[in-house]
């Protein structure tokens, strides 16, 4: 089968990896960890791959939490990292509102007409966030100012809906949808509003769900595709995988050259379409997360008359990251 071909040699990619890449992206949960363990090896080949003047950078469209929480999780599992290493889908979104004039700026730098009034609305505005605390702290560390919901909590009967216009901010310039389990129906309703009223509407992620205990965990697309119901209008950017917008700020903030550089996650159709649609040197599929090699063939035999899965087909597939740097676990 293709995907059987498809599986490295026992040294791993250790003459690739010498020749033709400066920089290693990984995805967290499912190649370095599962939950809050850490998977064998793992270790000890970021350590390897340190040890060979690799950069590596870690990538996860978990919005909930910050950076600095990864950092955090890394050096605890024995990893150094500092947040500078790290991307969350949070963290992109972040980025993005800045690009998009969504933070507030220095005062020296606010322009004022000759009345002393200041222009450039964009700069004032808020954005509404529907996610977790991890998320909005992000978002405030770019100086974004982030709206407290005070109809987070209640209910929105029509009645309310209709006095909905009362309590809403004229002022609210994005709707942030993520990852929220707190997630209300007043909350549902105030994002529609806000993005029928024109606010920008951005997503983080477009996780359908997790795979944990009893089936699938609501993931962040459920609540934007909600929301997205509920306004009529699609979100204008996923910022997470597979959207290459994580490695276009890599490259940006971090100066990676993306030609020389090698995207490595345990699933297709985000982590592989990630490092395909940045136009990274290599993608590689390891088999310690949600994808099994019998997934893959499916996948490839789907890749023959579906463009989408021909494009998060994997360069590389490995039993682990360990596997991957030619050490034995
Ligand atoms: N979002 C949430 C809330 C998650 O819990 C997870 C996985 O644990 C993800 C996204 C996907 O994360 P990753 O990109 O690291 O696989
Ligand atoms: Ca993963």
């Amino acid at each position: 089968s293709i995907a059987k071909l498809l599986v490295t040699a026992p040294e791993g990619l250790s003459a690739e990896l010498e020749r033709a890449i400066d920089g290693v992206v990984l995805d967290c949960d499912g190649v370095i960890w599962h939950g809050d363990r850490l998977i064998p090896g793992a270790r000890a080949a970021i350590e390897s791959l340190r040890a060979r003047g690799k950069r590596v950078f870690f990538v996860t469209n978990n919005s909930t939490k910050t950076r600095e929480h990864y950092a955090q999780k890394l050096n605890a599992l024995g990893i150094e990292a500092s947040k500078y290493e790290i991307y969350t889908s949070g963290y992109a979104t972040a980025c993005y509102l800045r690009s998009r004039g969504l933070a507030e700026i220095d005062e020296g730098e606010v322009e004022r007409g000759e009345h002393g009034e200041r222009l450039g609305n964009d700069a004032q505005r808020s954005a509404y966030v529907i996610g977790e605390r991890g998320l909005m702290k992000e978002l405030e560390e770019a100086g974004i100012d982030v709206e407290a919901g005070v109809y987070d909590s209640v209910k929105c009967s029509e009645r309310d809906w209709e006095e909905m216009d009362e309590w809403s901010d004229e002022n609210v310039g994005a709707v942030v949808v993520g990852s929220d389990s707190k997630f209300t129906f007043a909350k549902l309703a105030y994002a529609s509003l806000q993005i029928q009223r024109g606010a920008m509407f951005v997503a983080t992620n477009p996780d359908a769900g997790d795979l944990v205990g009893p089936g699938l965990y609501p993931g962040a697309g459920a609540l934007v595709n909600a929301v997205a119901t509920a306004c009529g209008k699609q979100p204008e950017i996923y910022c997470g995988k597979p959207s290459s917008f994580m490695l276009e700020l890599l490259k940006d903030h971090a100066n990676i050259d993306l030609s020389r550089t090698l995207v490595i996650g345990d699933r297709l159709d985000t982590d592989i379409a990630f490092g395909k649609a940045g136009n990274a040197a290599l993608t590689a599929l390891v088999l310690t997360g949600v994808t099994e090699i019998d997934d893959v063939n499916a996948w490839a035999e789907r890749a023959e008359t579906d463009p989408a899965a021909a494009a998060a087909l994997p360069d590389r597939i490995v039993g682990s990251l360990a596997e991957l740097c030619g050490l034995e676990f």
